[in-house]
C-alpha cells in the first residue's frame, strides 16, 4: 500500500483545489518561509482525523478554511482528500477490524476524505460514503496509521518524542508497533464489559425488583390453583348432589301424588262408611219398638198377675168356706149315715147316667178350662146325691148348706176358671216377653257390632287422617326441598357458571338414594363452598397472565443475566488474550526498536549506547506535575527527570494505581553525561531521529512526514539523515518538507510552494536545482 496523492482546497492558504502526487518514495516540498508548506503537514494530520486544533495551529475549525484576500474571496468549507494505492488490498484485509462489514474497502484506492465547514462542523468520508471519524481512525491503524501522529513528525516537534511524558511515549511506541488495533479493541471490549456489567446490574437489579411481585403473584396462582381445583371437586359434587336432588325430587313428587291419591280415595271410602254408620246410629237411637212393646207386655203381665193374685186370694177365702161347709156338712152327713134312707133303681140309675153324660162331655172336650166346669158339674151331681134322700130338718140343713157350697163351688170355679184365663193369657205374654227381649238382646247385640264397626272406621279415618297430615309434613318438605334445589340450582350456576346444568347428564350408578348420604353430601358441599370463598379467587385470569408475564419477564431476565455472565466472561478472556498479545508484543516490539536504536544512534554519533526501557510509575493525579516512576527492565538504569520509586516503595504504596511508561537511556560516546537534559539542540534532534527511525523501522508504516526534521543538522549530520532516509524509504513513503540541500538530493519529486499576492499558495512540481533556489 503506497501513498498516491494529496487533494486540497480551501484549507488555509490553498483556496482551490491543490493535488500533490507521490510518485516516488521520498517527495520533497519545498518553498521560502510562509510559503504553505507546513499547511500540507497539517492538511495530512487533518485529513487523518487530528482533533487538536492546537497541532493544526488553529483554535477553531474556521481557521483552517482559507480566509480569503484581495482578489480570491473567502472559503466556506476546508477539504482535504487523501488516496492510498489499495491494489494489494491493505486495506480490507486487516484482522477483525472493528468496522468489518461496515464499509466496503475493496477498492483499487481509498479515498478518505474530511471536510470541515466555517461552524466547526465536520463531515468523514471513506470513498465517498460518509462515515463516523471513528471509523475513519479504525480503518487507519488497521493500516498502522495510528492516531498518536509518530509518523508525523510537525516543525520543531522533532524532539518530542524525547519531551513528552513516558506515559505519552509508550502510547506513541505502541501506536508505532501498530498495537493501537489491539488497544482499541481493548478499550472497545472494556466498553463493552462495562455495558454488560451495567446491563447485568440493571437486569440483576430488574429481577430483584420483580422478584417480591413474581413471589407474591405465584402465592395468588397457588391459591388460584387451589380454588380452581376447589372449584372442579365442587363442580363435580354439585353435579352427583344436584342430580340426586332433581332425581329425588321428582320421585318424591310423584309418589307423594300417588299416595295423596290413594289416601284420599281411602278417606273417601271410610267417610262414606262413617256417614253410613251414623245415619243408622241415629236411627238405632229413637227407642226400640220391642222395648216400647216389652214395657206394655210386662205392664200387662203385672197387672195380669195382680188380679191373678186376687182371684188366688178369692179362691182360697171360698174354698176355705168351702171346706168349712163340707167339714159342717160331713158332720151332718155322718150323723145322717147312721139313718136309712131308700133309693130306687130309678133314682140311681138316673144318677149314674146323669154322671155318664158328664164325663162323656168332659171326653169330648180337649182343655182342662173345658173339662173344669163339667168336672164342677160332676161334684155337684155326686155331692147333692145323698143330701136329697135324707128327710126332715137335717135334710133342709143339708139343702141350704148344699146351695151355698154350690153356690161357692160355682163360684169358685168360675174364678178357677178365670185364674185359668188369666194364666193363659200370663203364659202368652211370658212368651212374648222373653221373644221381645230375645229382639232387643238380638238388637243390642247388632248394634255393638255397628259400634265396633264405627269405632274401626273411626279409627281408621283417625289413622288416614294422620296420614294426610304426615303426607302435608312430606308435601311441605317436598317443596321446601324443591326450593333449596332451585335455590341451590341459582348458586351453583353463580359459583360455577350455567355449563352446571350439565347436571343431568350425570350418570348415577349406585343404588344409595338415603336422605342421610345425601345430606352428606349437601353438608360437603356447604363446606366446600365456604373453603373456596375463604380462598378468595377473585381476578383469577388476570392474576394467571400477570404471573406469566411476569414469569417469562424473569425467565426472559434469567436467560439475559446468563447471556451477559457469558459475554463477561468471553470478553475478559478476550480482553486479557488482546492484554497478553500487546504486552508480548509491545515487549517484543521494544526489544526490536531498542536493537534499531542503538544502530542509529551509533550511525548519528559514531558509538555510545541508547535503549528504551519499561518502567512503572504512579499514575499522574489531576494538578500533578511530579512523576514518580520506576524502571522495570533495567536497575542501574538512568532515569528522566522522574524520581524513581523502590518496588518496596511501591508494594508499600500499592492502594496507588501504576501505569507503565518508558524512558530513554543514552549514553553518547566519549561523554560522560547521560541526562538527556544535558544533550545539545542538535543531539536532541539527532536522538529522537534515531529513535523515530528505530520506531518505523520496526513496524514501518505506509508513510513518514518530516517537517524540517533536518532543520538542526550540520554537513555531516546532514548526510547520515539522508542515508537513514533512504534506508526509511525502503519500507515507507517519506513526504519531507525541507530546506536543506543534501535532504533534497535524496528525493524523487520536488514540490516547490509559493505564495502570492493573492494570499494563495502555488504548487509546482519542480527539478532540484530549481528547488534549490525556490528553497533560499
Ligand atoms: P516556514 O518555512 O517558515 O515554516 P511554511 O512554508 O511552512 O513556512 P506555513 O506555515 O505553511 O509556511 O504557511 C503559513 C502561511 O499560511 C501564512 O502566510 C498564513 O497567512 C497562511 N495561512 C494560514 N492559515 C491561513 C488561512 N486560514 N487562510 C489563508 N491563509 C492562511
Amino acid at each position: 500500500m503506497t501513498l498516491k496523492r494529496l487533494e486540497l482546497s480551501g484549507f488555509k492558504s490553498f483556496p482551490k483545489k491543490t493535488t500533490l502526487e507521490f510518485s516516488g518514495p521520498i517527495t520533497a516540498i519545498v518553498g521560502p518561509n510562509g510559503s504553505g508548506k507546513s499547511n500540507i503537514v497539517e492538511a495530512i494530520r487533518f485529513v487523518l482525523g487530528e482533533q487538536k486544533m492546537k497541532s493544526l495551529r488553529g483554535k477553531s475549525g474556521a481557521d483552517l478554511i482559507f480566509k480569503g484576500s484581495k482578489s480570491i474571496p473567502r472559503q466556506n468549507r476546508a477539504s482535504v482528500s487523501i488516496i492510498f494505492d489499495n491494489t494489494k488490498k491493505a486495506f480490507s484485509g486487516g484482522e477483525g477490524l472493528a468496522y468489518g462489514g461496515k464499509l466496503d474497502l475493496d477498492y483499487d484506492e481509498i479515498i478518505i476524505k474530511r471536510e470541515v465547514h466555517r461552524d466547526g462542523v465536520n463531515h468523514y468520508f471513506i470513498n465517498n460514503t460518509e462515515v463516523r471519524l471513528k471509523d475513519i481512525l479504525e480503518v487507519l491503524s488497521g493500516v498502522n496509521i495510528g492516531s498518536s501522529g509518530h509518523h508525523i513528525i510537525s516543525q520543531g516537534e522533532t524532539d518530542r518524542i524525547l519531551n513528552v511524558s513516558p506515559r505519552e511515549r509508550k502510547d506513541m511506541i505502541e501506536d508505532a508497533l501498530g498495537l493501537k488495533v489491539y488497544k482499541y479493541k481493548l478499550k472497545e471490549s472494556e466498553r463493552k464489559l462495562d455495558r454488560t456489567n451495567q446491563n447485568m446490574k440493571e437486569a440483576q437489579s430488574l429481577r430483584r425488583e420483580i422478584a417480591p411481585h413474581i413471589k407474591y403473584l405465584k402465592n395468588q396462582v397457588e391459591k388460584i390453583e387451589k380454588a380452581e381445583n376447589m372449584r372442579k371437586e365442587l363442580e363435580t359434587l354439585y353435579k352427583d348432589y344436584l342430580k340426586r336432588e332433581d332425581e329425588y325430587t321428582g320421585r318424591e313428587g310423584k309418589a307423594l301424588e300417588r299416595e295423596e291419591r290413594q289416601l284420599r280415595e281411602e278417606l273417601d271410602k271410610v267417610n262414606q262408611g262413617l256417614g253410613q254408620e251414623i245415619s243408622q246410629e241415629e236411627e238405632s237411637r229413637e227407642k226400640s219398638a220391642y222395648a216400647l212393646e216389652l214395657e206394655t207386655t210386662e205392664q200387662k203381665l203385672r197387672e195380669l198377675r195382680t188380679t191373678r193374685d186376687e182371684l188366688s186370694r178369692s179362691l182360697g177365702r171360698i174354698e176355705g168356706m168351702i171346706e168349712i161347709e163340707e167339714k159342717n156338712r160331713g158332720a151332718q152327713e155322718q150323723k145322717a149315715r147312721k139313718t136309712t134312707v131308700s133309693i130306687s133303681i130309678d133314682e140311681l140309675t138316673a144318677f149314674v147316667d146323669d154322671l155318664n153324660k158328664n164325663i162323656d162331655e168332659a171326653l169330648a172336650k180337649g182343655s182342662v178350662e173345658e173339662i173344669t166346669p163339667i168336672l164342677s158339674s160332676i161334684k155337684k151331681l155326686v155331692s147333692q146325691f145323698i143330701p136329697k134322700r135324707l128327710e126332715g130338718s137335717e135334710g133342709e140343713v143339708s139343702e141350704v148348706r148344699n146351695q151355698e157350697i154350690e153356690e161357692m163351688t160355682s163360684k169358685r170355679d168360675a174364678i178357677l176358671t178365670e185364674i185359668n184365663k188369666f194364666e193363659n193369657e200370663e203364659k202368652k205374654l211370658q212368651e212374648k216377653a222373653f221373644e221381645l227381649k230375645h229382639a232387643i238382646e238380638k238388637e243390642k247385640q247388632d248394634e255393638r257390632k255397628q259400634d265396633q264397626l264405627r269405632f274401626e272406621l273411626m279409627m281408621k279415618k283417625r289413622d288416614l287422617e294422620s296420614k294426610n297430615d304426615l303426607l302435608d309434613v312430606r308435601k311441605q318438605n317436598a317443596l321446601k326441598t324443591k326450593t333449596d334445589f332451585e335455590e341451590e340450582l341459582e348458586e351453583a350456576k353463580v359459583l360455577i357458571g350455567s355449563h352446571i346444568l350439565s347436571y343431568e347428564a350425570v350418570e348415577i350408578t349406585d343404588e344409595d338414594q338415603s336422605r342421610t348420604q345425601q345430606e352428606k353430601r349437601r353438608k360437603k358441599l356447604e363446606r366446600l363452598k365456604i373453603k373456596l370463598e375463604d380462598a378468595g379467587a377473585a381476578g383469577g385470569s388476570d392474576t394467571l397472565k400477570e404471573y406469566e408475564e411476569a414469569t417469562q419477564r424473569d425467565q426472559f431476565l434469567t436467560r439475559e443475566i446468563q447471556d451477559l455472565e457469558k459475554s463477561v466472561t468471553s470478553l475478559e478472556t478476550i480482553m486479557k488474550e488482546l492484554q497478553e498479545k500487546i504486552n508480548s508484543e509491545f515487549k517484543d516490539g521494544i526489544e526490536e526498536i531498542n536493537i534499531q536504536f542503538e544502530e542509529f544512534f551509533q550511525t548519528i554519533f559514531g558509538g555510545g549506547t541508547a535503549s528504551l526501557a519499561i518502567i512503572a510509575q504512579q499514575k499522574r493525579k489531576r494538578g500533578e506535575s511530579e512523576i514518580e516512576s520506576l524502571d522495570l527492565t533495567q536497575d542501574d538504569s538512568q532515569s528522566e527527570s522522574e524520581e524513581e520509586l523502590a518496588p518496596s516503595d511501591l508494594s508499600r504504596e500499592e492502594s496507588r494505581e501504576v501505569e507503565e511508561g518508558i524512558e530513554i537511556n543514552v549514553s553518547l560516546p566519549r561523554k560522560r553525561a547521560k541526562d538527556l537534559h544535558a544533550l545539545s539542540g542538535g543531539e536532541r534532534s539527532l536522538t529522537s531521529i534515531a529513535l523515530l527511525f528505530a520506531m518505523t523501522q520496526v513496524n514501518p508504516p505506509p508513510f513518514l512526514v518530516l517537517d524540517e526534521t533536518d532543520a538542526a543538522l550540520d554537513e555531516a549530520n546532514s548526510r547520515r539523515y539522508g542515508d537513514m532516509l533512504e534506508k526509511l524509504a525502503k519500507h515507507s513513503d517519506l513526504v519531507v518538507v525541507t530546506h536543506n540541500r543534501e535532504t533534497m538530493s535524496r528525493v524523487n519529486v520536488l514540490y516547490g510552494v509559493t505564495i502570492g499576492a493573492d494570499g494563495a499558495s502555488k504548487l509546482l512540481s519542480v527539478k532540484f536545482d530549481e528547488a534549490v533556489a525556490i528553497a533560499k
